[in-house]
């Protein structure tokens, strides 16, 4: 076994690292403060690692895009997250998304939509999933009409006419494309019953809701999303009428919830990296803190469980990519790696003392931060459900 990384993902990891150190970390915790959400959100930053092609990078290279592998991404997105989790998930969904759209799209659909995503550093994309009524159903689906997706696309013609809510879409108000799931057969499950379409922000009928506050991840956006008769043209459908869970279930899905998972590795690492300078330099009972095992203790578990955390997604991500995939890989890597992220900012936190809670210290950030992903891109409970089924 070979653990070495090739040259283009140490190129691509020195590549994130440098964005997160200078273009990130200096800022993003003043940016944070800011109330008005429209102020708030990083465009310059964003169009920044944009302009260094990280926007890009999901897409194979014949297309115009980095083309970055499951395990490149987790290395990327790690990096990020590093320097800020809101700014490493916009880009996430980005990059997910982009990749569906680029197994799914038809020629039609391609020749319309790539070169606008390709040329505009603007252009990030968002999807619509979980509804006020319909959260974890996405990821643990039951059979049955009454189960799933609410949201509906009825046929009119050419057209779709949706009506519904999101709620919580990460990229949503920013994103210029929208992948959205709808109930097109309300008679039957979701495995039959619902289907993919794309919406555009200008499209009669589709309009931004609330923005929602979270108490991390403050500088990606979240947010409703309000379809009201929207009319959406059968062009604008990217996967077969009923065949959405079919085709969201391929190939495509092994490395979204590991790669959505590694990007929550960089807070776990800053936080760990923090405390373990702190505990170096802070002096009580005449010697460095790091020097009492009570404390060194902490420091020891952050290391080890960082180390595990990183190994286990990165096997995962590798996995992912070859033949003979096993699911329960990555929906344990991310049961596991976001538990460990939360133990990791909490015990960094308790090696800065008092001081870690204090709002000028990074430590709260960490910890805000990480324990989104304990329900983010599925609940853990959610995950080792999924996971169950391969045991
Ligand atoms: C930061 C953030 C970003 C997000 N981004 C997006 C996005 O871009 N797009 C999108 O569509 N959604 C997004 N979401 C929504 C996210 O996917 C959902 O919040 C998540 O799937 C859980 O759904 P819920 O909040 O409705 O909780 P619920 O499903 O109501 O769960 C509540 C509790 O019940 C448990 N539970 C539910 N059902 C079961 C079961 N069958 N067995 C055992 N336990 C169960 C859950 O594990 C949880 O503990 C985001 C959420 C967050 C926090």
């Amino acid at each position: 076994m070979d653990f070495t990384l090739t040259e283009r993902q140490l190129e691509l990891q020195k590549l994130a690292h440098d964005y997160a150190k200078n273009e990130l970390k200096p800022y993003v915790r003043e940016r944070e403060r800011i109330t008005d959400p429209a102020e708030r959100f990083p465009w310059d930053i964003l169009e920044t690692g944009s302009r260094l092609g990280l926007r890009t990078l999901s897409i194979p290279e014949e297309i115009g895009g980095g083309g970055a592998d499951i395990l490149t991404l987790c290395i990327v997105g790690e990096e990020i997250g590093w320097g800020d989790l809101g700014v490493a998930v916009t880009f996430d969904q980005t990059w997910k998304i982009i990749h569906f759209l680029d197994i799914v799209w038809n020629e039609a659909q391609r020749a319309k939509f790539l070169p606008a995503f390709l040329e505009d550093h603007h252009f990030h994309l968002a999807v619509g999933m979980t509804e006020p009524e319909v959260g974890s159903e996405n990821f643990i689906p039951e059979e049955g009409p009454e189960l799933g997706v609410r949201t509906s696309a009825v046929r009119d013609g050419e057209d779709w006419i949706i009506n519904g809510k999101k709620h919580y879409i990460s990229n949503g108000g920013i994103a210029k494309l929208y992948v959205l799931v709808c109930r097109t057969d309300p008679t039957v499950g979701v495995s039959q019953g619902v289907t993919y379409f794309m919406v555009t922000p200008d499209m009669e009928g589709f309009s931004i809701g609330k923005i929602h506050e979270k108490m991390g991840q403050q500088l990606s956006q979240n947010a409703e999303l309000i379809f009201e008769n929207c009319r959406v043209p059968d062009d604008y459908r990217v996967t077969a009428v009923g065949g959405g869970v079919a085709a969201r279930s391929g190939p495509f899905s092994r490395g979204s919830v590991i790669e959505s998972a590694a990007t929550n590795l960089g807070p776990a690492r800053a936080a760990y990296e923090d405390a373990l300078e702190f505990a170096k330099t802070r002096i009580q009972g005449g010697k460095p803190i790091i020097e009492h095992q009570g404390v060194g203790f902490m420091l020891a578990d952050c290391f080890v469980e960082y180390e595990a955390s990183r190994q286990m997604l990165h096997y995962a991500a590798w996995r992912a990519m070859r033949d003979n995939y096993d699911p329960k890989l990555g929906y344990m890597a991310k049961a596991y790696t976001s538990e460990a992220g939360f133990r990791i900012a909490t015990r960094a936190l308790e090696v800065w003392g008092g001081t870690g809670y204090m709002t000028e210290a990074p430590m709260e950030k960490y910890l805000r931060d990480v324990i989104s992903f304990l329900h983010s891109a599925g609940t853990n409970q959610a995950q080792r459900i999924r996971a169950m089924k391969y045991l």
